[in-house]
């Protein structure tokens, strides 16, 4: 019998995460029941996310439990099968953990994927994916963008954040992003299209709305918040009549050891904004036409999408901790 490799947690982070929260352990394969079958995982996705899943606090799922592998949603192929829907071979796209070898089952959050159209399978985690998803939902469903519209993205040069630029672009909004550093900006304006750029770093909300003012005179229709914090109250600073919020990710405040929240929420008042959370997976009936759409865009180069990938089961707290200062350059991958 083989053994699969597993990042497991060893014991609830506080605050932000360090090396020992965390354990690599060795462990056998997992004997197969009817109808389960075995994902040798060949790439995990690192998804902020993650690390709420890490707390032992109400939310959408249930936390990991200690001992456990490291939730993530993995690609990978069928290895062994006695089920009938998996055979030995087929590529598989599931909401697995961060291992070699996940068990699938019937019924489970895995399901088959056509390789054969992507030059790379990990497109399933980033454009095509979740990641897609949110901001192609996010944006045009939630965000509602019209013709005209000036669209502000932080986090924007991330994952999600540079879609969003690119499809609100796409869709006729004049797109301004948010990002941490010099270089990033340089490429929120030269490769993803963005119309401006602000560097967030080492900045007061005051110096940032001032900076927002600037490159929006006319305030904000559309903001799509991945980070929360001074980006967030800044932003809120510049609303305009009936602006929308797209509450999609707070990033800044993930590692937060107290609570953390946004002081300028008066603002949505002023200027008779809305503000809405959005979750990806209420989509998920209606993922194959957002994949569809980010398809068409990709072909026919009115997007562009960066993964950073890095190897080894070893390096997943560091890849994954990228995500947290900023060292990813476009999706965040671990190849397994
Ligand atoms: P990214 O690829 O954007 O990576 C995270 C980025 O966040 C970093 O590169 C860094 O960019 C920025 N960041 C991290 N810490 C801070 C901080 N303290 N202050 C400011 N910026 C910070 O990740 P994703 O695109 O995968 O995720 C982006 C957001 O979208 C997250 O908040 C995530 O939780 C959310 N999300 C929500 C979903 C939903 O269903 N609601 C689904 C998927 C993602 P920089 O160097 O520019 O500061």
């Amino acid at each position: 019998m083989g053994t699969r490799r597993r990042f497991t947690l060893a014991r609830r982070p506080r605050g932000r995460p360090v090396a020992e929260d965390f354990a690599l352990v060795e462990a056998p394969l997992p004997a197969l029941g009817p109808g389960e079958f075995l994902i040798e995982n060949r790439y995990a996705s690192l998804d902020p996310a993650i690390r709420g899943w890490l707390d032992d606090a109400p939310s959408y799922m249930p936390p990991v439990a200690l001992g456990d592998a490291v939730r993530a949603t993995t690609v990978g192929v069928v290895a062994d099968s006695r089920n009938p829907d998996f055979a030995p071979g087929q590529w598989v796209l599931g909401l697995n953990a961060i291992e070699t070898h996940s068990l699938g089952t019937a019924g489970g959050f895995t399901g088959p994927i056509d390789i054969s159209i992507v030059p790379s399978p990990t497109h399933f985690l980033s454009v095509l994916g979740a990641v897609g998803m949110t901001a192609w939902f996010g944006l045009t469903e939630v965000g509602q963008p019209k013709p005209g519209e000036t669209l502000l993205v932080s986090g924007a040069a991330g994952a999600v954040g540079s879609l969003v630029g690119q499809i609100g672009r796409h869709l006729g909004t004049r797109s301004i992003g948010i990002a941490g550093g010099p270089e990033k900006c340089r490429r929120l304006v030269g490769r993803y299209g963005f119309d401006a750029a602000i560097d967030h770093r080492g900045k007061s909300v005051d110096d940032l709305a001032a900076e927002i003012r600037a490159a929006a005179p006319g305030g904000l229709d559309i903001l799509f918040e991945n980070v929360g914090g001074a980006c967030l109250d800044a932003a809120l600073m510049n609303l305009r009549h009936r602006a929308r919020v797209v509450l999609c990710g707070l990033i800044s405040e993930y590692n937060a050891p107290e609570a953390v929240g946004a002081r300028n929420l008066w603002q949505l008042i002023v200027h008779s904004a809305r503000i809405e959370g959005l979750l990806v997976r209420d989509w998920l009936p209606r993922f194959p036409e957002g994949a569809a759409r980010m398809a068409e865009l990709v072909a026919s180069g009115k997007l562009v999408f960066d993964e950073h990938v890095d190897e080894g089961i070893d390096k997943a707290f560091s890849a994954f901790m990228r995500l947290f200062d900023g060292s990813n350059d476009g999706k965040m991958i671990l190849k397994l």
